[in-house]
């Protein structure tokens, strides 16, 4: 792992002096569509925060490892997907910190490792394979419990990373883009967290939009009022779930044709995951005239490009 690790920038907490690991630039994306509907549309491309703990993950771990250090932890323990970017980032800032890290996967151990996986391993995250049936009781007392019996004591994150601190992560990530002049906030939701904590962030002060990476999204709504707690019923944020393009980690030729021709225009990459669709509906909305005049829109680009590497592209 090169560049400077994130252990001497965890313990800061206030936005007026805040020091992230880098920081990125928020980039204007020209399109003929954007001026025939006279919006304009801002990235902050958080992908380049980090080159391993990339976008929202770093911001969503911040403080969990920070938590796991204050209480003495020695590895951090976290459920994922065979191509999840949440034990990709794990096993990546674990290893920065010098923690141990089990990452528990859905389903069987197949080989060659997918490349999410071996890198996880490459960092030194130990893998233990869970049949879906029982990855299903990742919340459950009895399946963490029989993992400590496994285990020992372990940091839990849950799945996803999403959790109170990483709320409070990213709400701090918030606080980065208030110098900007926007009028609606977009990003991608999985678990809800990122969206809770730009939501925390930003009150009624701004339009937020999540675009849900799942399909049948519709539950996100109160996952993410869970994780708002009292603050919870704010107008000012909304879940589009059509933009789903079959469902979670799947693609479409017109999602990938989207996604080639918005990186050979815009220089940079999207991933297929969340950001591409986020964006191919970003597109849509403004296509059919969703933004009124002089709207300013600020997409976020939270990163995951290692999930390229599960898309089989024909
Ligand atoms: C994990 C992830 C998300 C989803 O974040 P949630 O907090 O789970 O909603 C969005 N974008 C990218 C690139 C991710 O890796």
């Amino acid at each position: 792992m090169t560049g400077k690790g994130i252990k001497n920038i965890l313990r800061v907490t206030d936005c007026q002096n805040m020091l992230v690991y880098n920081d990125t630039p928020v980039q204007e994306l020209t399109d003929p569509l954007f001026h025939k509907m006279g919006v304009r549309l801002l990235m902050k491309r958080e992908e380049l925060n980090h080159p391993f703990v990339s976008g929202n993950k770093w911001w969503k771990l911040k403080y969990n490892l920070e938590e796991a250090e204050r209480q003495k932890s020695k590895t951090v323990l976290t459920f994922g997907g065979a191509y999840s970017n949440h034990i990709y980032a794990t096993a990546a800032a674990a290893k920065e910190l010098g923690l141990k890290s089990i990452g528990i996967i859905r389903g069987e151990r197949t080989l060659p490792l997918n490349q999410t996986l071996s890198f996880a391993e490459s960092c030194g995250m130990y893998l233990q394979y869970l049949p879906r049936s029982t990855y299903r009781e990742k919340r459950k007392d009895n399946l963490i419990e029989q993992l400590r019996r496994q285990h020992g004591e372990f940091y839990l994150i849950p799945e996803g990373g999403s959790n109170d601190l990483a709320v409070k992560g990213v709400k701090e990530f918030a606080c980065t883009l208030k110098s900007i002049p926007f009028d609606y906030l977009c990003a991608p939701v999985g678990t809800g967290g990122t969206l809770a904590g730009l939501i925390t962030a930003f009150g009624n002060s701004k339009q937020i939009v999540g675009f849900s990476a799942l399909k049948g999204g519709e539950f996100l709504e109160d996952e993410i009022i869970a994780f708002l707690g009292d603050t919870g019923h704010y107008a000012s944020w909304q879940l589009e779930t059509a933009y789903h393009f079959g469902g979670y980690g799947k693609v479409t030729k017109e999602l990938l044709a989207f996604l080639n021709n918005f990186q050979s225009g815009h220089g940079f990459a999207l991933d297929p995951i969340y950001t591409g669709k986020m964006m191919a509906g970003l597109f849509d909305l403004i296509q059919q005239g969703y933004f009124r005049v002089g709207t300013v829109i600020l997409a976020i680009h939270t990163g995951g490009l290692q999930g390229w590497s599960g898309i089989k592209q024909s």
